[in-house]
């Protein structure tokens, strides 16, 4: 059973923009295309707004006054988006729908929320698009309601999540792992593992030292929750990145990750985080791919 969390809200119009905002309405039509959405095995929930203690497990008062108040403040406009309500609140939609899929994925064993994967929001600004820390939220949540003990993040955005790496510095049962590109935005912080990866890295060396990484989570830390920022932008053609995967490299990225965990039975909750290919249907079948492989284990549906 795979659980998909998602809203048409999740859109907002942010204008020109190299965020496509209108990613996650063409990954989920794309889904439905292919009948996936119909299958007995394919659950579908709608998302929430997070509660402001929800948005306090991760977030300062002073930050959320100004976010939830719409102000443009230094902490808001790090963002690098419109601060309007609409625009906000599709944000926050976005990071809720993350809690939903994260508990989902406590029974289903797998789930995916066509959205969030803010990675570079921290407690107090937002950064890089993000406004609000969706996957660290969730992990204090399920930390919280002990249904996680020990929770692995694997970050596979082409950008190190440097909030997250931030908010978990001193947390011994959340690791955070980050592959990225090493010479480009953010200034980085320290995660529990980072490889900073040279300009120009294809496919082959990309898969090999994440293989490593999954290896040594997965032996040294023993997370009984995982989190999969599957980021699209490592692709070759992405407008903010330097990295030069390919469709088949995403494919096989995937199935490590997917495969690995899921193979664990451990439960898998995965966001799309970023994606700014130059034609906008690299990212949307990059995050396509994503979904299919993970309807592959079940088993009235048959991936790519
Ligand atoms: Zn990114």
């Amino acid at each position: 059973m795979t659980t998909i969390v998602y809203s048409d809200k999740y859109f907002a119009n942010i204008g020109p923009h190299v965020f496509p905002a209108q990613k996650y309405r063409l990954v989920y039509d794309e889904i439905g295309k292919d009948g996936y959405l119909q299958s007995p095995s394919v659950q579908i929930l709608q998302p929430r707004m997070p509660t402001r203690d929800e948005l306090r497990f991760v977030h300062e008062d002073k930050y959320l006054d100004d976010v939830l108040g719409f102000r443009i403040t230094p902490s808001t406009f790090s963002s690098e988006l419109p601060m309007r309500r609409e625009v906000v609140e599709a944000f926050l939609l976005s990071s809720g729908g993350t809690l939903v899929a994260a508990e989902s994925a406590v029974t289903t064993k797998k789930s995916v929320n066509l959205g969030g994967g803010f990675h570079h929001a921290f407690p107090d600004h937002a950064e890089g698009f993000c406004f609000f820390n969706d996957v660290a939220m969730a992990c204090r949540m399920l930390l919280k309601e002990k249904k996680a003990t020990r929770i692995a993040i694997v970050d596979c955005d082409l950008h190190q999540g440097n909030g997250t790496a931030y908010i978990f510095r001193d947390e011994p049962n959340v690791f955070t792992f980050s592959i990225h590109q090493e010479n480009n935005y953010p200034i980085k912080q320290t995660s529990d593992l980072d490889i900073g990866l040279d300009d120009g890295v294809g496919d082959d060396e990309y898969l090999k030292r994440l293989g490593g990484a999954i290896e040594q989570i997965q032996k040294e830390f023993r997370p009984d929750y995982v989190f999969y920022l599957a980021g699209a932008d490592p692709f070759e053609d992405d407008q903010l990145g330097s990295l030069e995967l390919t469709h088949e490299g995403f494919k096989r990225r995937d199935e490590m990750v997917v495969g690995t965990f899921c193979g664990a039975d451990i439960p898998l909750c995965v966001v799309l985080a970023g994606g700014y290919s130059r034609d906008v249907r690299d990212t949307v079948r990059i995050h396509y791919n994503t979904c299919l492989r993970l309807f592959a284990d079940d088993k009235d549906l048959k991936g790519e």
